[in-house]
């Protein structure tokens, strides 16, 4: 059934609209549409035990079949919807978005949009595929990894798999011009902290930004204990006894991280407080998963399903007003109310609806 909502006035052409005619879009809270994930696949090539661990996603776990998840064309009509909307920035994650065929293929389908386009990667396949993304019009890549320790590495990946490669995929990126890289460190306590400082001083003066993330309650496999968090004040106070460090305003509203420069040069690094310092007033991410579900909060329960509507026939017009109505209705501020209890409660995995 269609929803009822407020409708939009259409500019009728499917071009890349800058955002639609009433003016921004913008959900209870007066937050607007800006930041667009989308998962290209639920499936991940690592078993990170804070994400994937491997005694839930084993050999018996049903991922998505192929016909479930959406096409590169499917996924290309709806982020021009989404442009259409306000959305300035898109950024294609998973699961691994590397391990889905042709990726390069969807980059280029998004690059007439005229929006940034970013790729979220664990870094295992990208010394392979950084020259096709960066032809294709991939502007920037985020690399996730949690430490440089071989050994303390492999353990959190749990596939085994070698820093040194992960380092090679961002070599590649760089040389592929897809700078500045943001390299994504999940703190555990007890896991990987000790390799905070190692991490901060190895991409110290290169140009790429290291970003320090808490550990979050995402999905309901992780084993969440507010006891694993390293709160980011903690983080850049022994950062700083090291290098001196000072704050840095935000690029741009709603930037996840916070920024800190060193003051001797050396660059930046950034930390992301989901859980201690919540960001949700300035939130303005809407999250598309593998098989075209829209979730309005990383910590969503549920989500709206667009992909009936796409395969059910829908015009563009009639999507538009369906993903604005979605939005329109948003309330979510999870890591506002963020409870012990909470963290309990069933939400969608972070692997299913994109990181
Ligand atoms: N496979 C890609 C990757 O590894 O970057 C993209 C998807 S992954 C879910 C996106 C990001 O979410 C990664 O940087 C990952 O470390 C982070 N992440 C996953 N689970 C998390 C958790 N429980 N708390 C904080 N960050 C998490």
């Amino acid at each position: 059934m269609v929803t009822k909502v407020i409708p939009i006035r259409m500019s009728g052409s499917r071009a890349a609209a800058p955002a639609f005619a009433g003016g921004p879009l913008a959900d209870t809270r007066a937050r607007p549409m800006r930041d667009l994930r989308i998962s290209v696949t639920d499936r991940c090539n690592f078993r990170c035990t804070y994400c994937m661990p491997r005694e839930v996603f084993d050999s018996s776990y049903k991922f998505l079949p192929h016909e479930a998840i959406l096409s590169f064309e499917e996924i290309a009509r709806l982020a021009r919807i989404f442009v259409g909307l306000g959305v300035e920035k898109i950024r294609l994650t998973g699961g691994e978005p590397l391990v889905r065929r042709d990726v390069h293929r969807l980059v280029s389908m998004l690059h007439d949009l005229n929006v940034e386009i970013t790729l979220t990667t664990n870094g295992s396949l990208l010394a392979k595929q950084a020259q096709a993304l960066a032809r294709a019009g991939l502007n920037r890549v985020t690399v996730s990894l949690d430490s440089l320790d071989d050994a303390t590495f492999r353990a959190m990946n749990d596939a085994d798999f070698p820093v040194a490669k992960v380092i090679e995929g961002i070599d590649a990126a760089s040389a592929a011009g897809l700078d500045p890289i943001k390299i994504n460190m999940v703190v555990k306590r007890g896991v990987n902290d000790q390799g905070i400082l190692a991490m901060a001083e190895r991409w110290r003066g290169t140009g790429h930004i290291v970003r320090f993330i808490e550990f979050m309650d995402v999905g309901s496999t992780n084993g969440w204990r507010m006891d694993d968090v390293v709160p980011s004040a903690e983080v850049v106070r022994r950062i700083s006894e090291r290098w001196k460090v000072e704050p840095v305003g935000a690029n741009y509203a709603g930037e996840v991280a916070e920024r800190w420069r060193y003051v001797d040069g050396g660059g930046e690094i950034g930390v992301i407080s989901s859980v201690t310092q919540a960001f949700c007033a300035t939130c303005n991410r809407m999250r598309l998963s593998t098989e075209g579900s829209l979730y309005t909060c990383l910590f969503a329960q549920s989500g709206f399903d667009l992909k009936s509507l796409l395969r059910g026939g829908a015009s563009d017009d009639e999507m538009r007003n369906e993903i604005a109505a979605v939005w329109q209705k948003r309330e979510d501020r999870y890591s506002e109310v963020r409870t012990a209890e909470t963290a309990k409660a069933k939400k969608v995995e972070m692997s299913y609806i994109g990181g």
